[in-house]
């Protein structure tokens, strides 16, 4: 339920914000949801033009659910820079190939529900399969380039169906920014790219946010798969971000690539990871490997797995 009297969007969160500060159970005393979940796109459509009949700006956060503090990061970067907040909550099942997880992916959407609020979040978008993809659903955005190598190379399709899923999302939601993490980087450089090609100007390639990714503090990447990992397997997994530094320094330092790519793997294995699917030294923009960094701006991209799970990871060098 909307607040009866909506004050100017900017000095409801305003206020909201003040409130929250001087009285945490201000919703539980409000008797007040700030939430308002849409499973369906007619729902979703109502509450978007609601929100932004006044002009106000509207930050979409796409996601998978099982919502951890690297999505609830992005959701409070969006309420920083937007009047309102939409988060998507959809597995979605074109972006997964077969025998990966679709089917053991964690699914709480209440748990997720109610962090939402927490974070003041305006809209929860979640919709089912059969809402995504009708009957008959033909359609496939297939971006070259950058979603060819890493990722794009060990699971076929799984861009295609990202940028499926991101085009029709920011078809239905119409945000002025959308927000993603660096953690998933080539996933940010396929998005920028369509939002570019296809000229999604609302969002355009420019309103697009990418967040720095968020660590545990051993400096694991945040994930909804490390719920995967048995103790022993999420003790041996600060390995890779560990590694990736060590290697980093190394090659800022000026050694050889290959062969410090090379020691990097053979530690990873010898942690206790079953095997490295990747790990590249790749060129920011393009996502070219590069043989040596000759002055340019790179990044370190590695995929490997670990008890079953696989796990990503990437950081900058320089
Ligand atoms: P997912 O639910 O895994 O599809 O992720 C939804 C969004 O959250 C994507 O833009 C991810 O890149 C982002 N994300 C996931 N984990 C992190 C993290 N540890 N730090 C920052 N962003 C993240």
């Amino acid at each position: 339920m909307p607040p009866p009297q909506r004050l100017p969007c900017r000095l409801h969160h305003k206020a909201k914000r003040l409130s929250q500060h001087h009285h945490p159970l201000h919703h539980d005393i409000q008797g007040e949801k700030t939430v308002q979940t849409a499973y369906t796109l007619d729902v979703l459509r109502k509450q978007i033009d609601t929100l932004a009949a006044d002009g106000s700006t509207i930050g979409l956060v796409p996601t998978m659910g099982a919502l951890h503090d690297g999505h609830l990061t992005l959701v409070r970067r969006a309420r920083e820079m937007c009047d309102h907040v939409a988060v998507s909550i959809f597995v979605n099942p074109t972006q997964f190939g077969p025998g990966e997880d679709l089917d053991a992916y964690p699914r709480q959407l209440e748990a997720d529900a109610a962090m939402l609020e927490a974070e003041g979040t305006a809209v929860l978008w979640a919709p089912n399969v059969a809402a995504m993809y009708p009957d008959g659903f033909v359609t496939n955005i297939s971006v070259t380039g950058v979603s060819e190598g890493l990722c794009g190379a060990d699971r076929p399709g799984h861009f295609d169906g990202v940028a499926t899923v991101v085009c029709k999302l920011f078809n239905q939601v119409r945000p002025t920014h959308a927000f993603f993490g660096e953690k998933d980087f080539q996933q940010l450089a396929v998005i920028r790219a369509m939002a570019r090609d296809l000229d999604l100007t609302h969002p355009h390639a420019r309103s697009i946010i990418g967040v720095p990714t968020v660590r545990e503090a051993d400096g694991l990447a945040m994930s909804s798969r490390n719920r995967y990992l048995s103790d022993k397997d999420r003790g041996a997994a600060v390995t890779l971000p560990r590694a990736m530094k060590a290697a980093i320094t190394r090659i800022e330092a000026g050694d050889d690539v290959a062969a410090t790519l090379m020691a990097f793997q053979d530690e990873l294995i010898g942690a206790g990871f079953t095997s490295v699917d990747y790990a590249t030294l790749a060129d920011s923009a393009s996502l070219a490997p590069l043989a040596a960094l000759e002055g340019r701006t790179a990044r370190l991209i590695v995929a490997a797995r670990i008890g079953g799970t696989r796990l990503i990871d990437n950081m900058p060098v320089s």
